[in-house]
């Protein structure tokens, strides 16, 4: 146990789970994600196919779909969720239907969390269901939440639907033994979700971490809010639940300061957010009876440092307080070569009909062809692997 060493270059170990056919299927996608102005063409085809309802779909859905998304239901989603259990992976569930931003789009929202919270109670290797509270309410009553602008009569009545929602969603997931993970989000109304998560972790996480809020380490000011955060339940008796991710913002944050001319909270570096992750790693397993943590993050550097922490102080690999979780469909290298050492890991895994899904694989697309080396990293393990397997 002591001070074990990981490698995620084990590509056998990582595509174990890959027929041959899915592997080159993989790969072909990457493939076309790595070419930009294909990406760029693609995303505006797809937009413009579904404007003038044309039956693209079933294409969307064989392909990048069904590589990034556990499928169109929670029922459709079991097969996969079952596959991952073999390897011993567990699964963070996503709805992922966004910009319903009326009060039948957040009704139905809720039903479908609610739902999936059940869900997970008959399949305990679901470890958690993730929200976003802008899915309960309008991005304008945070945003003036934060501001301390008074909400009119009707937003008034829209945030205690939301409220209400949250903390019914809280505390079935306490009843079922399933986790809430709340998503980060812009910094412009994350104060006004960070308040209302650490009301429902005083309130749910008395007896252990239940509900965790995200911290984004790419923001120069998220380090102190974490012990902060820390501090408070230390000092109200209750546990931390804390996702930390280095954020998916950067651009739009950086642009929204600079239309204020204001300085954004941003890190100035790569380099930056790189050491404050780090730190909230190390803080985090220094504090692992207080804290539990979700490492979600494809940085091999990063979930390295949690593993050697981890066995470096004795603690074990799937102590109830650690998780390292990696999007479905990237990143197999860390998630599988990280559980075949006997660590707690987890896929995310968004579900819901291919077409309001969309934004999400849109998403992922344009990730794959911006983040400087992530898809060339993916393109060389499945090309290593096609050969180690002579295909
Ligand atoms: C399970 C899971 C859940 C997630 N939930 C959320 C969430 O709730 N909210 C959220 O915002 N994101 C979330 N993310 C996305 C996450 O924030 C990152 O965008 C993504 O994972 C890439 O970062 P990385 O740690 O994997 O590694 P890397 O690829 O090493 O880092 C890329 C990241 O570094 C940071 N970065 C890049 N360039 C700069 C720069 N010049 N200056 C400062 N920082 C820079 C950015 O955050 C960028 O995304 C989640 C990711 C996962 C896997």
């Amino acid at each position: 146990m002591y001070d074990q060493k990981i490698s995620f270059e084990n590509t056998e170990v990582a595509y174990a789970s890959l027929s041959d056919k899915e592997l080159k299927k993989a790969y072909w996608l990457f493939k076309m994600m790595s070419i930009q102005w294909l990406v760029n063409i693609g995303n505006s085809m797809i937009t413009l196919c579904l404007k003038l309802n044309l039956p693209i779909q079933g294409i969307i859905k064989n392909t990048v779909f069904s590589h990034f998304c556990g499928g169109e239901s929670l029922d459709e989603s079991i097969s996969l969720i079952s596959r991952l259990k073999q390897n011993n992976i567990e699964v963070l569930l996503n709805y992922s239907v966004e910009g319903l931003e009326d009060a039948k789009g957040y009704q139905d929202t809720y039903e479908k969390t609610l739902n999936a919270i059940h869900f997970a109670k008959e399949n305990p290797s679901v470890r958690a269901m993730c929200v976003k509270f802008t899915g309960y309410a309008h991005t304008d009553i945070w945003i003036k939440l934060q501001q301390n602008k008074e909400l009119s009569a009707a937003e008034r009545h829209e945030y205690l639907q939301a409220k209400s929602y949250i903390d019914k969603l809280c505390s079935e997931a306490v009843a079922c033994d399933v986790h809430l993970y709340i998503d980060a989000e812009e910094s412009w109304f994350q104060d006004s979700i960070d308040t209302l998560v650490d009301e429902m972790m005083e309130k749910y996480n008395q007896e252990d971490a239940y509900i965790f809020n995200t911290y984004q380490l790419y923001r120069n000011d998220k380090m102190e809010d974490f012990k902060k955060a820390h501090q408070r339940a230390m000092e109200k008796g209750y546990i931390l639940g804390a996702k930390i991710v280095r954020g998916a913002y950067v651009e739009k944050e950086n642009k929204y300061y600079q239309a204020l001319g204001a300085k954004s909270p941003i890190n100035d570096t790569k380099e930056a957010s790189d050491k404050e992750f780090d730190d909230a790693v190390r803080y985090a397993v220094e504090h692992i009876a207080t804290i539990s943590l979700c490492c979600a993050s494809h940085n091999e550097a990063s979930n390295k440092l949690y593993f050697e922490l981890l066995t470096q102080n004795n603690i074990v690999l799937n102590h109830k307080h650690v998780n390292s979780s990696q999007l479905l469909g990237m990143s197999d290298n860390i998630t599988y070569n990280l559980s075949a050492m006997g660590m707690s890991t987890a896929k995310y895994m968004p579900f819901g009909p291919v077409k309001e899904v969309i934004p999400y694989l849109i998403r992922r697309a344009q990730e794959n062809t911006s983040v400087e080396g992530q898809t060339s990293r993916e393109l060389l393990l499945l090309e290593k692997e096609g050969k180690r397997r002579g295909i």
